[in-house]
């Protein structure tokens, strides 16, 4: 690109002062190179523009360097910032600030906490928020609207499940939502009920929307809130780059407004939220939004949703679920209904991210990228299509992706989160089709991992851990959750950096300090290849840097700074 026409680009993104060139020295640097090898260096050069120009040592660099700020990494692990496959920004920020019963160890706690959020928003029209799972509170059932309403009666309050796929809702909001024992579930939903018909309370999957129309979405100013505290708290992380995974009308305006205005500190690589009309029929006129300019903002896929989740039993399985036999869960749409979606999506330039959870919902994504294949060819495979999740698969099914050329975009904390849960669902055969991250990577399919928050933690360390060791926090079970699923710690990387990045067209860009990469890096205490597991879990982040920028830096400690 010609250097007026960047310079146009970043007056017109607004974000005019550039970054300085930078010699940074004095670190254990390391980062994976184009074919995946590990590269070790000790000092880093960065030109203006924020985009790696060599790694090295110091006395090579140096030379090519002058004038270049310099910067004492003070020996600490310098390498590339941590890419987040599938996350929701906007939704992580908004879980920060209503209420989260994440934390909540049983039922009476949770009603306990919620009175108390009550109590003090006694203005709140609505009290909203989320994180409950009836598993961790060992209770063997949904919660109801009527122990809701013992905390609050008055207002109506609605609280998403963890995994976002349920809503617990009290008699209040039940009653503003005109859901009566008359209602009749809609397509690819569930209303909880009674013997009698009653419903209990809890919205699943499709029924959410019942209540969801009724719910005030958040105001702009909130929705600006929650940007803010998402990426300074995913920062601090040491994620440089998030793949959102259904960015909405509003969000995707908000995101543009913030990297216009020198606001977005991370880089947003957004899924618009398919199930949007507006959005959808803007960017069918708009076209995709590549990334441009500091490339912080982009908004070139489209989030499309097979089914549901394997907790609430909304995940479509070939065959009726081991531990509830009258029910195989919810497909969302026909196979017909998805691939018009996927079909206008490919037409209009997107790539198509699939939400498939099931292996009945993996195989209709499957299929669905196969005749796409077959009408557009290359037009459609050079998308790089992916699967969200690609949880539970049929073993006849793990060959289709590398076929297909379809991505697996999994979350390795969902293994360990859903390890108790998972096997009572689908069985001992069925469970060796899920999670089967080796069997993926050993038939030739690409994977890129992700966490989903704030269904999971956001923390990257927690991912790198799951992946490598299939166990809890505690470090069980012993050998890990069908262990020879688990990642070594080079795939654990790569997963979070150059596969992730290849997952949004951004190689060689994004994930890597090979030269001319933006220069999006972390300095850690910890080397991500050669610690334990358990010192991986607990790296801490001293300083988070994006395109030549220092963008987080701890509080205390043994930090770098500038000569
Ligand atoms: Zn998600």
């Amino acid at each position: 690109m010609q250097k007026a026409t960047l310079l146009a680009l970043s007056l017109l993104f607004g974000a005019a002062h550039a970054a300085e060139p930078l010699l940074i020295h004095n670190a254990h640097g390391l980062t994976l190179d184009e074919k995946g090898r590990v590269q070790r260096f000790d000092a880093l050069s960065i030109d203006a523009d924020g985009r790696v120009l060599a790694t090295g040592k110091l006395a090579e660099l140096q030379a090519k360097a002058a004038g270049a700020r310099r910067v004492d990494a003070k020996g600490q692990v310098l390498m590339p910032g941590l890419i987040d496959a599938h996350g929701h920004v906007l939704d992580l920020g908004l879980s920060r600030l209503t209420l989260s019963l994440r934390d909540t160890a049983d039922l009476p706690a949770a009603l306990a906490a919620i009175k108390a959020h009550a109590a003090a928003r006694p203005d709140a029209a609505w009290l909203l928020g989320g994180g409950w799972n009836q598993a961790n509170w060992k209770l063997g059932r949904f919660p109801t609207a009527a122990e809701l309403d013992s905390a609050e009666s008055q207002r109506p309050v609605w609280l998403e499940r963890v995994d976002g796929h349920a809503g617990w809702a009290n008699s209040r909001a039940l009653q503003i939502a005109g859901i009566t024992r008359d209602t009749p579930d809609p397509q690819g939903g569930k209303i909880e009920r009674d013997e009698r018909g009653e419903p209990t309370g809890v919205l699943v999957d499709g029924a959410m929307g019942l209540m969801n129309r009724h719910v005030p979405a958040p105001s702009k100013a909130e929705m600006s809130a929650a940007l803010e505290v998402a990426q300074k708290e995913l920062l601090g992380l040491g994620l440089t780059a998030v793949q959102d995974a259904g960015v909405s009308n509003e969000a995707d305006q908000l995101m543009r407004e913030f990297a216009a205005a020198g606001r977005l500190k991370i880089r947003i690589d957004g899924m618009a939220r398919g199930s949007d009309g507006a959005l959808i029929e803007r960017l069918r006129r708009e076209g995709p939004l590549a990334p441009s300019g500091e490339g912080l903002y982009s908004l070139r896929m489209v989030k499309l949703f097979a089914d549901g989740a394997l907790g609430s039993r909304g995940a479509a399985l070939l065959a009726p679920y081991s531990d509830a036999p009258q029910t195989q869960g919810l497909l969302f749409n026909k196979d017909e209904q998805l691939l018009a979606q996927m079909r206008a999506a490919v037409k209009a330039g997107f790539q198509v991210n699939v939400h498939a959870i099931g292996d009945a919902a993996n195989r209709q994504a499957l299929v669905g990228f196969e005749t796409l294949q077959r009408e557009f060819g290359t037009k459609s495979t050079a998308l790089r299509h992916r699967i969200e999740h690609a949880q539970v698969i049929a073993l006849a099914d793990i060959p289709r992706f590398v076929k297909a050329q379809v991505i697996a975009s999994v979350q390795p904390v969902h293994a360990t989160s859903d390890m108790n849960m998972a096997e009572d669902r689908v069985g001992a055969q069925r469970i060796q089709g899920a999670y089967a991250w080796q069997r993926l990577l050993k038939s030739g399919a690409r994977l890129a991992c992700g966490s989903d928050f704030p269904v999971e933690e956001p923390t990257p360390w927690a991912g790198l851990y799951a992946a490598v060791t299939r166990q809890d926090a505690e470090g069980k079970p012993p050998g890990g959750w069908y262990g020879q699923q688990a990642l070594n710690s080079l795939q654990a990387l790569d997963c979070f950096t150059r596969a992730a990045a290849y997952a949004t067209r951004r190689e060689g860009e994004l994930g890597t300090l090979t030269p001319g990469a933006r220069a999006d890096f972390i300095l850690v205490d910890h080397d991500p290849l050669g610690s334990s597991p358990a010192a991986l879990l607990k790296t801490r982040v001293l300083q988070t840097w994006v395109g030549g920028r220092l963008v987080y830096e701890a509080a205390s400690g043994t930090t770098a700074t500038s000569r």
